[in-house]
This record gives structure tokens, C-alpha cells and sequence, in this order.
């Protein structure tokens, strides 16, 4: 189970201190998967980095909160004995599979780095299976290959791999299907979702597209500039938002808007996290927004039906 109390985490930027992710909570059980949508930019691989204690001096660092992975706090751990647990208990993986590979090593050789507990002579045995079940089919003739000889979705499958050889309890996806093409992403997807169930893994599924959140996760977090605006179960967050930047996403999403474009719904864009607005950092470009929205930061509130949000002038139920 992954649980995530009120993590605030910034980067250091030039001498200056960009505040990435702020106050932000959720809880994940096992068997469960949560989304985390919110256009881009908005904080959601730096919580993802943030769990796996990527974000580090120079770079940035966490500045609150704590970050319980399966009941231990990895915030309070000694360097040793935090990267056990990351190593064995958490999957990542990442945007952008690029970064999960080495080019100068052998699928196999990568896959292997993240089993040291498995016996020598089954390690191809377990290599084997676990690429098959993901979908690459003649895997014994592959493991020596390197990652350019794989396709972009193979290698999304490979990444993935390194991921679940660990046999993690809890598994983030950050956007694991972004760079393919749709029937790609629909293989993959159904294949997280699967694991999800047989693995029984606490799952963070990162994602601009709130359709995929819809289908596969039994709660979303919305984030917007860092913070999180609107959370609860899916069904209840997405058929009745109550903050407007939930709102504007699922119209921006009815538009079918790209993912990577800019919202259509919602003119304006994000405010720079240098120079955060006073008020809720949506009260610039919200059709809603009253005075004291640009004045005062709106407390979470809980709503009917599980759901929690953050609105001083909340949209009113049709
Ligand atoms: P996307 O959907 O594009 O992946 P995201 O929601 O994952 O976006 P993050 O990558 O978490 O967003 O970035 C959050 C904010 O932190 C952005 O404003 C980004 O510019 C900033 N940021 C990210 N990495 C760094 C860094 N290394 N140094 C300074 N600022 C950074
Ligand atoms: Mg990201």
C-alpha cells in the first residue's frame, strides 16, 4: 500500500526554489489503482519521483510530508535502508522508457540487475515468462538484443519488465503509453490492468487523459499548478466535479482534445510556479472565480459520496 501525507517537494532552480508539488495527499490499497491527471506541468511526475526519493540537492528536494510505502515511511529511512525498499517494493515505470534503458546493455542484463534474489539458473527461465506475458512474443531469442532493436511499444514492454521483476507491491505508470500509437495503447493499458488484479499491486496511474482514468483507476487526484483540487472515487469525481478545473478538463476531454494540447475549454494557461498568485492557482483563468478566490487558498472539503475539493465557488450540480 502506498500512502503519500501532504508532500511538498521543489526544485532548485538558479538560486531560486520552484515549488513543484504542494500539500499533496493520497492513499492507495493494494489491489486498487488511483489516477493522477492534470494538464502538463502540473506536478505529476515529480510526485512519481518524489515516491521513488529521485528528486534530490542539487536538483530539488522534498521539503514536507511523508511517503509510506507499505506502513514505513521512506522519508525517515537511513539511505540503506530506503533504496531496500524502493528496490523491492516499488515499480516505476517511467515517461519516457528511454530513460529506464541503457543502449549499451542486453535486455537481459537489465531485466536480471532488478532480480538479484532470483537463483542464477532461472533467471532466464523467469526473464522468459514474465516478457511473454507481456506481450513479446519469442522472447529467448531476444534477451541478448539491445533496446534500439525493439520497437517504441516493445520497449515501453521491456521498461515495464525491469519494473515487475522485482515483484513490487506497488506499481506507478507515469503516462506509460503516451509515445504509441492507440492499438499499442490499448495493449498496454489492459495489460496494467490485468497485473493490477493478478499482482494484487497498489497502482498510481499517471495520465493526461482523463478517459484512461475513467476506465482503469477506482479513484482519481486532479492536480492543477501543484496542488490537488479535486480527489475521490472516479465514477463520483468525474460524473459530478465539483471544482471547475475538473469540469473544464472532462469538457476539454468531451472536445477531444489532444493530450499534450492546451486545454480548449480553458483559456489562459497555468501560472508560472515562480510566481504563484496569492488566491487558488486555477482563480486566474476559472469562470467561476469570486474575490476571495484570488485573495485566500480554498481548504479541502469533504463532499457526498467520497470525494473531496478544494473551491471556494464550486460548480453548483446540474
Ligand atoms: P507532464 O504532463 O508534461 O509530464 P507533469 O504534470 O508530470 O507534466 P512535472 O514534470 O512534475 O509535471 O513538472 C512540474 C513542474 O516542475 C513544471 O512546472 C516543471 O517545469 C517543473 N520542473 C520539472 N522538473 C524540473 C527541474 N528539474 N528543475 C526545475 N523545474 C522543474
Ligand atoms: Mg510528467
Amino acid at each position: 500500500m502506498l500512502q503519500i501525507k501532504n508532500l511538498s517537494t521543489s526544485y532548485f532552480q538558479g538560486g531560486a526554489t520552484v515549488p513543484a508539488v504542494r500539500d499533496v495527499s493520497m492513499t492507495i490499497e493494494k489491489g486498487r489503482a488511483t489516477a493522477l491527471v492534470g494538464e502538463s506541468g502540473s506536478g505529476k511526475s515529480t510526485v512519481a519521483l518524489s515516491v521513488m526519493r529521485m528528486i534530490r540537492p542539487p536538483i530539488g528536494d522534498i521539503v514536507d510530508g511523508e511517503i509510506h510505502v507499505n506502513g514505513r515511511d521512506v522519508t525517515r529511512m537511513s539511505e540503506k535502508q530506503m533504496r531496500s525498499v524502493l528496490r523491492s517494493e516499488i515499480g516505476l515505470v517511467p515517461q519516457d522508457p528511454t530513460t529506464a534503458l541503457d543502449p549499451l546493455f542486453t535486455i537481459r542484463s537489465q531485466i536480471v540487475e532488478a532480480m538479484p534474489h532470483t537463483d542464477k539458473g532461472d533467471r532466464d527461465d523467469v526473464i522468459v515468462r514474465l516478457l511473454e506475458s507481456l506481450g513479446i512474443v519469442n522472447a529467448r531469442d531476444r534477451l541478448n538484443e539491445h533496446p534500439h532493436q525493439f520497437s517504441g511499444g516493445m520497449r515501453q514492454r521491456v521498461a515495464m519488465a525491469i519494473a515487475l521483476a522485482k515483484q513490487p507491491s506497488v506499481l506507478i505508470a507515469d503516462e506509460p503509453t503516451t509515445a504509441l500509437d492507440v492499438t499499442t495503447q490499448i495493449g498496454i493499458l489492459r495489460l496494467l490492468d490485468q497485473l493490477r488484479k493478478e499482482r494484487d499491486l497498489a497502482t498510481l496511474f499517471i495520465t493526461h487523459d482523463v478517459r484512461v482514468a475513467r476506465l482503469l483507476c477506482q479513484s482519481v487526484v486532479v492536480m492543477y499548478a501543484g496542488v490537488v483540487v479535486e480527489s475521490g472515487p472516479t465514477g463520483t469525481v468525474f460524473s459530478n466535479p465539483h471544482h471547475p478545473y475538473t469540469r473544464a478538463l472532462l469538457e476539454a476531454t468531451s472536445l477531444d482534445v489532444g493530450p499534450r494540447r492546451k486545454l480548449l475549454a480553458i483559456p489562459g494557461s497555468p501560472p508560472s510556479l515562480a510566481s504563484l498568485p496569492a488566491g487558488c492557482p486555477f482563480a486566474p483563468r476559472c469562470p467561476s472565480a469570486i474575490d476571495r478566490c484570488r485573495a485566500e487558498m480554498p481548504p479541502t472539503v469533504q463532499a457526498k459520496h467520497g470525494s473531496s475539493f478544494a473551491c471556494w465557488s464550486p460548480v453548483v450540480a446540474a
